[in-house]
């Protein structure tokens, strides 16, 4: 199977020819058919399996769609770490290259002021760690009332650094009606049921 059977459409074919991609791994052969339907989706994956690339291009292509040109926040990762935090936006870049949507990442660690500048002057797809992300829900920077997409990266990981309270209260602040794509490497109880709470009937794709 190639991208060109995936019902892709030509800015994001384009942007895939150069990165390189031409075959879809498997994960991205499961889920980016389900994504690019609304479902929600259950994703048992590692990073290097190209699981970014699955719920990115799918989503980039979905968001693209109903695009009114308004940045505002259509689109939240949350993923434990600054550097997935980082290799996610650049993916998000990358294979969004030809389409009118910007992608900002947000991360601790750091001062604020360079992110909150990013995020004023309008933002489609937030990537973000989740306690710099309550930071700005509490400041009023960030607002999710709009939000289409939320993606869960890495929830076991989340768990392991003590973020899963964190995650809860964010998951809050989402409206009801959204689409939600779930990954995580291993499903300790807590992690199913925080599945099972916040996912609507999902297409499970394992790898
Ligand atoms: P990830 O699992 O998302 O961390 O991706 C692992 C690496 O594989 C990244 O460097 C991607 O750029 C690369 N990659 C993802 N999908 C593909 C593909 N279909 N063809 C070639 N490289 C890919």
């Amino acid at each position: 199977m190639l991208f060109t059977d995936l019902q892709l459409i030509e800015p994001i074919l384009k942007a895939l020819k150069k990165e390189g991609y031409e075959k879809p791994t498997p994960i991205q052969q499961k889920a980016i058919p389900s994504i690019l339907e609304g479902k929600d989706l259950l994703g048992t994956a590692q990073t290097g399996t190209g699981k970014t690339a699955a719920f990115a291009i799918p989503m980039l292509q979905n968001l693209s769609k109903n695009n009114n040109n308004h940045h505002h926040i259509k689109a939240l990762i949350l993923t434990p770490t600054r550097e997935l935090a980082i290799q996610i936006e650049e993916s998000f870049k990358a294979y969004g290259a030809n389409l009118d949507l910007r992608t900002k990442v947000i991360f601790g660690g750091v001062k604020q002021g360079s992110q909150e500048q990013a995020i004023k002057r309008g933002v489609d797809i937030l990537v973000a760690t989740p306690g710099r992300l309550l930071d700005f829900i509490s400041q009023g920077i960030v607002k999710l009332n709009q939000l289409e997409i939320f993606v869960l990266d890495e929830a076991d990981r989340m768990l392991d650094m003590g973020f899963v309270h964190d995650v809860k209260r964010i998951i809050k602040y989402l409206p009801a009606k959204r689409q939600t794509l779930f990954f995580s490497a291993t499903f300790p109880t807590e992690i199913e049921s925080l599945s099972n709470s916040i996912l609507n009937n999902p297409v499970k794709v394992e790898v």
